[in-house]
Formats: C-alpha cells, sequence, structure tokens
C-alpha cells in the first residue's frame, strides 16, 4: 500500500520538492540544490499517481549499485595523476543497466545517481528492454591529450571491468565522451579477457564508430528524437506547426542535430548559447555552418565574424553577439535546452518568452523552475521523452550487434520515429487519464510499466 503524503512543496524543507516520508525513510539530505532529490521527487509523485507499490518506490528511489572507483594515469609529461570515475546502476527489472558515461569536471556522485534514475525512467516510457544506469570520470576532456583522454578512458574500464558487460551494463556515450571514446572502452574490454569475442566486447557500448559496429544514424539520434517528439507534440497542444522560430541552448551533440533538422524543416534557429557565448540571427543561423565553426573552434564564440555562403536559411554574417539576458528574453516558439542539467533557474524560468520548451538536456529545469513554467502555461517536453532517440538507437546498435546484421539509416530512422511518436502518444495518453502535466504524465506512463514488470517478476526472495 502507497504511504506517500498529500503535503505540497510549501512545506518542504527543500523548495520546489514534494517532501515524501520516502525521503525520511531512506535518510535523503535537506539540500535544496540537490539534483537527485528534485529527480527522486518527481518519481515519487509520479509513483503516487499511479499507486506505485511502497516497495517498488523504495526500490527506485535508490540506486542497486554506486561503484566509485580512483585509478592513476600516467600524463603526457610523466607524472601521474588520479582520477575519479563512477558507475551507478539504477534498475536492471527492464533488462541490462543502460546509460550514458560523462567526461567533465564537475561530475558528481549525486548527479550521476540522478541522470542513472532518469535512464530506468526513460527506458520504461520508451518500453525499451533495458535498465537504467550512469557513469563518468570527474576530468576535463578539453584539457587533456588525445593520449591522455585514451588512457584516461582505458584505464576507467579496466577499473569497472567486472561491472560491466554485454547483457549486464552497458555504457554509451554523453557529455564530453564520443564515438571515440566508445572505442577505447570496447577494445580495453575485449583485451582485458581472453574469452572474450570480438563481437561481445562491440556490444559492451553502444554509440561505437560505424567501422566496429555502431549503427547508423546514432550520432544524430538524440537531436532527431527532440524533433519527432516536438512534431507529434505541437498539433497535439494546439501549437502553430509552420515558420517555427527556435532557440537552442548548447550547440553540442544534441543542440546542434536538433537545430540542424529543425532548420531543415524550414524553422529559423534565432538564438544559440553555449558556453562560450551568446548569438542572434533574426533571419535564422546558418546551422550547418555554425556547427562546423564549433568544431574547428570549441564553441559558437566568434561565429559572428564569419560570412556564411549560404547552405542554410541565412547567407551573410554568422550572427550578433547578444546578452544571456537577452538570449532567454527574445520571444520565439520553441526552446530547446540542450547543455547540462539545471541551467534554467526561477530568474530564467520567468525570463523566457516561448510556447513550448523540449528538454533535450537531461534535467535542464530546476523543479522551482518548472513550477513557474507551469504557472505561466508554457508545456514543457521532458527530457524522459524528448531526449530518449539516444538511448533507443543505442538499443538499435545493441540489437544489430547481437544478430550481426547491419540496419540502413533509413531504417534506423524511420524505427526511431515510431518509437518516439508512440511514446509521445502515451505521454499524452497518461496526461488526459491522470489530468497531470506533461513531465508527471511521462513519469506516470513509466512508472505504470515498471510496476506492472514488478508485479510480474515480484521481488526475489
Ligand atoms: P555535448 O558535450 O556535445 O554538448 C554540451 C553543450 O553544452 C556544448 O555546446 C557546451 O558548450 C554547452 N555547455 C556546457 N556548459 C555550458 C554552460 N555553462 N553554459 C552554456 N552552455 C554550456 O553534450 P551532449 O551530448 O549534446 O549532451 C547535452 C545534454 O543532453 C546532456 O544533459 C546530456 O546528458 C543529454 N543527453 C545527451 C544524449 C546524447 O546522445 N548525446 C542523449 C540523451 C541526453
Amino acid at each position: 500500500m502507497s504511504t506517500a503524503t498529500t503535503s505540497q512543496s510549501a512545506s518542504s524543507p527543500v523548495p520546489g520538492v514534494r517532501w515524501d516520508p520516502v525521503f525520511d525513510e531512506l535518510g535523503f539530505p535537506d539540500d535544496p540544490s540537490n539534483l537527485y532529490t528534485q529527480t527522486v521527487a518527481t518519481m515519487l509523485e509520479g509513483a503516487e499517481t499511479v499507486g506505485l507499490q511502497h516497495r517498488v518506490k523504495i526500490i527506485l528511489a535508490q540506486p542497486k549499485n554506486e561503484i566509485m572507483a580512483h585509478f592513476p594515469v600516467r600524463m603526457d609529461d610523466g607524472h601521474h595523476r588520479l582520477f575519479k570515475g563512477y558507475r551507478v546502476q539504477h534498475n536492471n527489472a527492464l533488462g541490462p543497466y543502460k546509460g550514458g558515461l560523462r567526461f567533465h569536471p564537475n561530475v558528481h556522485l549525486d548527479d550521476v545517481k540522478s541522470l542513472a534514475l532518469m535512464m530506468t525512467i526513460k527506458c520504461s516510457l520508451v518500453r525499451l528492454p533495458l535498465g537504467g544506469g550512469k557513469g563518468g570520470v570527474k576530468c576535463d576532456p578539453h584539457a587533456l591529450s588525445e593520449g591522455e583522454l585514451q588512457r584516461v578512458a582505458r584505464r576507467f574500464t579496466v577499473a569497472i571491468l567486472n561491472d560491466i558487460g554485454p547483457d549486464y551494463d552497458i555504457p554509451a556515450p554523453d557529455v564530453g565522451t564520443n564515438a571515440q571514446v566508445m572505442a577505447w572502452i570496447a577494445d580495453t574490454y575485449q583485451m582485458s579477457s581472453n574469452n572474450r569475442t570480438s563481437t561481445d566486447a562491440m556490444r559492451v557500448v553502444t554509440g561505437k564508430p560505424v567501422e566496429i559496429g555502431g549503427s547508423l544514424g546514432r550520432n544524430k539520434a538524440t537531436g532527431q528524437g527532440v524533433v519527432d517528439t516536438l512534431i507529434e507534440m505541437l498539433p497535439a497542444l494546439d501549437l502553430p506547426m509552420n515558420d517555427l522560430r527556435v532557440s537552442v541552448q548548447g550547440w553540442g551533440n544534441v543542440g546542434s542535430w536538433a537545430g540542424r533538422i529543425l532548420e531543415k524543416k524550414g524553422a529559423k534557429i534565432v538564438t544559440v548559447m553555449d558556453h562560450s557565448g551568446v548569438l542572434y540571427n533574426e533571419n535564422g543561423f546558418d546551422c550547418d555552418a555554425l556547427t562546423e565553426h564549433c568544431m574547428e573552434h570549441g564553441g559558437i564564440a566568434g561565429f559572428e565574424k564569419q560570412r556564411t555562403t549560404g547552405t542554410g536559411n541565412n547567407p551573410g554574417l554568422g550572427g550578433e553577439v547578444v546578452s544571456l539576458e537577452d538570449f532567454y528574453k527574445t520571444p520565439v516558439d520553441v526552446f530547446i535546452p540542450a547543455a547540462l542539467e539545471q541551467m534554467v533557474k526561477v530568474p530564467e524560468a520567468e525570463m523566457i518568452q516561448c510556447k513550448i520548451i523540449v528538454e533535450g538536456a537531461n534535467g535542464p529545469l530546476t523543479n522551482e523552475a518548472d513550477e513557474v513554467l507551469e504557472r505561466r502555461g508554457i508545456p514543457v517536453i521532458p527530457d524522459i521523452l524528448a531526449n530518449a532517440g539516444g538511448v533507443t538507437v543505442s538499443h538499435f546498435e545493441w540489437v544489430q550487434n547481437k544478430t550481426n546484421h547491419m540496419w540502413t539509416e533509413e531504417f534506423v530512422d524511420a524505427e526511431l520515429n515510431r518509437y518516439m511518436v508512440m511514446a509521445a502518444r502515451r505521454t499524452l495518453l497518461a496526461k488526459q487519464k491522470f489530468g497531470v502535466p506533461l513531465r508527471k504524465a511521462a513519469y506516470c506512463s513509466a512508472l505504470d510499466h515498471i510496476g506492472d514488470v514488478y508485479k510480474v517478476r515480484g521481488i526475489f526472495p
């Protein structure tokens, strides 16, 4: 029986977080800025709405395994540096643990736990036969040489060698890692054991280069999924489909692909922000040129001086530098936060002028910001739905590796669209059934499915 409370966030020790008795039962700290507490609170709200059994709620409120490893790496100048890595395995009731590996200076255990929980929910919402995990290494990959980066990736793989596996826990790229890093991990995994075939080794990670078993279409999959969900949701939410003006926060893998695909569908990307600056272009950026500029220069800064040749919507100068405030206040139809977690807090949520938000990043809004947007009537397509395209095509890659078969890019794109549309419709159905906003609806649909799985499986012994 559920022991959930009906108390609201006003009486909670953590602003924006509805304090559930499960927090006290499991001894959670009342830390307002803790992303993990916020994610669990969101999960518990959905759990209460669908009447999830208490025992499933407490299982999902903590990860199954939290692995932390320290490992030394020889740097180019000959000295050794000690790195800290994490792998959190949240839940594997639906299938092997699945989730990205992040290389970033701000990687912390609670953030990794939070992202691992989101993976469990995301896989369940999309009905993938996968569980949730996440990992990371606390480092700045941009400050490492290629050799150092490779040694970090390989030593970390050895540190967690017995905790990952092609049918047990399958990492993928995330912020600061890419297909090359996955290739080094697969190679290290295979080299570290005699009886692992190369086919098995390949399946231990997804997001690999196509040459060693990566899937066509994986690179753009998350951005593609953001666009697929947006297109499915706009008419359902009575929002206009044409001549979209779009703002993108973060022009990395997710943001740049979402921007490029939307541009090709006739949208104008008018404001862009990343760690290096903020740009505006009234006529819409030339998104291919902007992406090439980022690859060469590491960020969008400087693109304003570049004369583009007109492959996109806007031949002419790249754009103009504007303030952060202008970025948030520019009126657009669609706002896509696709950088890092919790970048949109209450002040930003008050400033944003848009008709809909599509979360490309994981957890880009704080719970309080979410409440502000709900009050302002701005719908939010939540991360667990909008950015599920990455894990969906990761699943396709894993299936292709398992069957020694390679799908065409057209087939991957069509299948991805089918999965994203189904997940979007499931979310809309839950919104209607429970009378809740989209984020809660997505959690409800996912948790309903997990609840059904636990009902059938039971809890050992
Ligand atoms: P990325 O490293 O390719 O890009 C990150 C972007 O964020 C860069 O443009 C960077 O400049 C920007 N950024 C970093 N710090 C910033 C700051 N302080 N202010 C403004 N911009 C900043 O990462 P990515 O793979 O595109 O991932 C972005 C988000 O999407 C993350 O939350 C990630 O977990 C999530 N995500 C990624 C995938 C995937 O397949 N890559 C899948 C699902 C979710």
